[in-house]
């Protein structure tokens, strides 16, 4: 193994996952893991995988700080002898100005400190990481690899809502999110569809957050998600696109303040909300309950209607491609989203489908099951900051 490692790390409210690459020309996963309940109101467990084997332990640790020492813990296990000399950070929200993987410091987490309120889920974590990885690896080079970069290519129309342009110069503007996995993706396309690369794509990334990205050419020209990581597709618990004239009515006749509606929208809407089960689409599969299959009809209902929008607006399709966590492996939704869209040019092979094979589609149109990597994605950008190791 290269004597220099890279640590990727992807911070939520209450975990981190990270992932340990060994540098070279392309990184190549050494190990990986995730600390979970990373909260004081719970046991905090830190579970490393390598060389085919789990390794799960309870630590003591209720913030970032506490868990990547508790990760330092592991070094022995998790870098050998090895160096970390570079760690990628997934921040969600780069504003306008953020459009390439940028190394971190006082004065780019202090301005990416005021992008908080774009992303209040995701931002603060991101960044509270950032600088416990600081202190944890002092010597090693910190990189942000932005979920929004990847969409600063949308032309303005995609980039804008009918506001007074006030707004918009002010930054109220659609960044679209999951940035890292739709470069993945592409990355992908690029390597192993040359064919496909140049061409009309749509990639749907369908997990607990969920989006689609119309894709030309290898660029983004239009995604689901808007000015926050609310907009567009139904998630496990966020609404998706809702009529702004819904929130007016809350708080004019309602009397639900800000915090309320937030809480509404970021946490009990979506598949939760409308099932009134669960977030979780493999358990609303298995349910028999009428809402389980109306909140996943409403989920099928709106990939398809963004889907017809998105190839309208790219002049046609060539490939649809599903990945995230319900992408990867349900095939019902992939099935129910692809029905009767022969008119697109699309029709699926059933076995093929339900055995989550790479290529489903049967007909003009590649329809494809592509396993994202965000990981991969940000150690190879922290990989081409770092002198090259020989
Ligand atoms: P996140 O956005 O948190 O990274 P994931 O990409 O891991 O989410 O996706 C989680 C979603 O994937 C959950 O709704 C889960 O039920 C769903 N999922 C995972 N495996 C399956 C499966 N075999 N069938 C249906 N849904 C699945």
């Amino acid at each position: 193994m290269s004597d220099a490692l890279i640590l990727t790390l992807n911070a939520g409210s209450s975990s981190i996952k990270f992932a340990v690459y060994a540098q070279g020309d392309e990184p190549a996963l050494h190990a990986s893991g995730q600390v979970e309940n990373l909260s004081p109101s719970q046991q905090t467990r830190l579970i490393v995988e390598r060389d085919g084997g789990e390794r799960a332990i309870d630590i003591d640790a209720n913030d970032h700080a506490g868990a990547l020492s508790s990760i330092l813990g592991q070094a022995e296990h998790l870098f050998g002898g090895a160096k970390v000399t570079g760690v990628g950070h997934r921040v969600v929200h780069g504003g306008t100005d953020f459009v390439a993987p940028t190394v971190l410091d006082t004065d780019t987490i202090a301005a990416l400190r005021t992008l908080e309120p774009l992303a209040p889920l995701h931002q603060p974590h991101n960044l509270d990481c950032v600088e416990a990885a600081i202190t944890a690896f002092p010597g090693a080079t910190q990189i942000a690899c932005f979920d929004t970069a990847f969409h600063r290519t949308h032309p303005f129309v995609n980039d804008t809502f009918a506001l007074p342009r006030k707004w918009f110069d002010e930054g109220v503007r659609r960044y679209g999110f999951h940035g890292l996995s739709y470069d993945f993706i592409t990355s992908e396309m690029a390597r192993t569809e040359p064919g496909l690369a140049g061409g009309r794509v749509v990639i749907a990334h369908l997990g607990n957050g969920a989006s689609m990205c119309a894709v030309k050419d290898g660029r983004s020209v239009g995604s689901t998600m808007g000015f926050t990581a609310l907009d567009g597709l139904p998630m496990g618990t966020r609404c998706g696109q809702i009529d702004p004239g819904v929130l007016l009515y809350m708080m004019q006749h309602k009397g639900m303040d800000a915090n309320q509606i937030a809480d509404l929208l970021y946490r009990q809407s979506g598949l939760k909300g409308l099932s009134g089960l669960t977030h979780d689409m493999r358990t609303l599969e298995q349910s028999d309950d009428p809402r389980a299959r109306e909140a996943i009809d409403y989920f099928v209902f709106r990939i398809r209607r963004e889907l017809g929008g998105m190839s309208a607006v790219l002049g046609g399709l060539d490939a649809l491609i599903f990945t995230g966590g319900i992408g990867e492996n349900s095939a019902r939704v992939r099935r129910e989203v692809c029905s009767g869209m022969d008119w697109l040019g699309i029709t699926i092979d059933e076995a093929a489908n339900a055995e989550n094979v790479r290529d489903i589609g049967t007909d003009r149109v590649r329809v494809m099951v592509i396993p994202t990597n965000e990981e991969l994605v940000m150690a190879r950008a922290v990989n081409a900051a770092l002198p090259a190791v020989h």
